[in-house]
Order: C-alpha cells, then structure tokens, then sequence
C-alpha cells in the first residue's frame, strides 16, 4: 500500500509529503481504510507504530465530510489518552495535519488551568484531545458540548485503565450520540479492554499491529 491509495485530497498529500514518510506503516495500511469506511475500530498497536497518524488522517477527512454541521458548536471528534504528555503529543499531530483545512484542535488535561482550557474551548475547535477525568469536568461545567461528537478516539486503553480511568472512560462514551463512529487503541486486548469494546464499539473490526 502507498499513501496514494487512501484517497486522501491533495491538502493532506501535501502535508503527508512535507512529513518526509515515505510508506504507511502497517497499523496505516490496514486501519485507515477500515476507519475511512466509517466502521469502528479496534487497533492493537504499540507507540511508535505510527497509531496516531492512522486515526488522525480520517478524522480528518470525515470532518471536511460533515456538509451540513449539527447544531451546537462543540468539538466534532474528540481524542481520549491517558496523559498529559500524550495529549500534547496528540494535539500537535492535529494541528500539524489540521492546518491545511483550517481545523481548530484543543488540548486539556489534568494539572492544567481549568480556566485557560475553558477559554480555549469556548473559542471553538472541531477537534479536542483530552485526558477523560478533566474532559468531562470541562462538560459538567458547560465550557463545551458533546452534542456534535461524530468520531470518538480512545488511545491507550490499557494504559488508562491502568490509571484508574475506567469509569471516566466509560463517561466520555455514554456522553457522545450512539451513532458515532468509535476507534479504540491498546497496546494489548486483556478481559477487561475487551469487555469495554463490547460495551462502547458496535460490530467493530480488529486490526492487530
Ligand atoms: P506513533 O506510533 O503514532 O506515536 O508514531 C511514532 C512516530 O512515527 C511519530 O514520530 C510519527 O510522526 C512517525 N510516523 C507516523 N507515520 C509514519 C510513516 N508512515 N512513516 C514514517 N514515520 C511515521
């Protein structure tokens, strides 16, 4: 597979071609076609194998797919990850790959200004990477809405559950419309990250690194 075969427009190419990748790793062979097709996902797949890029590029293109925007003016896909750290990283790649079509991406997360997070999303943005405990925080207190979440990443399942997220995991996903497209990624499918597929994904198909 080349990068060609995705079908992407000519605006992320570019940006593709200005990352100096040459080929789409395996994770990106197989999972951006399943989750450009709008089906759920599950990615087994390990930092470093280029995840990040493989639900980034579609979210991409199924924002600039919405013709018609739902009301409201919260994010239309929102990326779950364990940390700061993560979320950073996340956030960067959006922007990094968002720019050309002029996307807004939002990062919060836990230990960061409440305030400053709370401003930043009421200023708007299509996409928001977010730590789940502080995300629902940020939607108790009315700073954002979840009414037009139409694509919801969870990254670093495992990790989160780890971390004693499970039930602000499970938050964030009974928070969003039941017909959004759900994409989860661990780095292993344990009894329990299984259990949470069953729950929150609906007939998903499974890519393994
Ligand atoms: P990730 O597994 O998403 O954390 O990505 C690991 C690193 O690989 C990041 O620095 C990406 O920028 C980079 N990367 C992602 N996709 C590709 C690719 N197709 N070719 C080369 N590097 C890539």
């Amino acid at each position: 597979t080349s990068f060609a075969h995705f079908g992407f427009d000519e605006q992320l190419m570019h940006t593709i071609r200005k990352s100096e990748y040459t080929q789409p790793t395996p994770i990106q062979c197989q999972g951006v076609p399943i989750a450009l097709s709008g089906r759920d996902m599950i990615g087994i797949a390990k930092t470093g194998s280029g995840k990040t890029a493989a639900f980034i590029w579609p979210m991409l293109v199924h924002i600039m797919d919405q013709t018609e925007l739902q009301p409201g003016d919260g994010p239309i896909a929102i990326v779950v990850c364990p940390t700061r750290e993560l979320c950073q990283q996340i956030h960067s790649e959006c922007k990094r790959f968002g720019k050309v079509y002029g996307l807004r991406s939002v990062a919060v997360y836990g230990g960061g200004s409440m305030w400053e997070q709370a401003k930043a999303l009421q200023e708007g943005a299509e996409i928001v990477v977010c730590t789940p405990g502080r995300l629902i925080d940020h939607v108790k207190k009315k700073a954002t809405s979840l009414q037009r979440v139409s694509y919801l990443v969870f990254d670093e399942a495992d990790r989160m559950f780890d971390m004693g997220f499970e039930y602000q995991v499970r938050s964030v996903a009974s928070h969003v419309r039941p017909d959004r497209q759900t994409l989860l990624f661990s780095a292993t499918f344990r009894k329990k990250i299984e259990r949470l597929a069953r729950d929150i994904l609906v007939d998903p198909i499974r890519v393994v690194q």
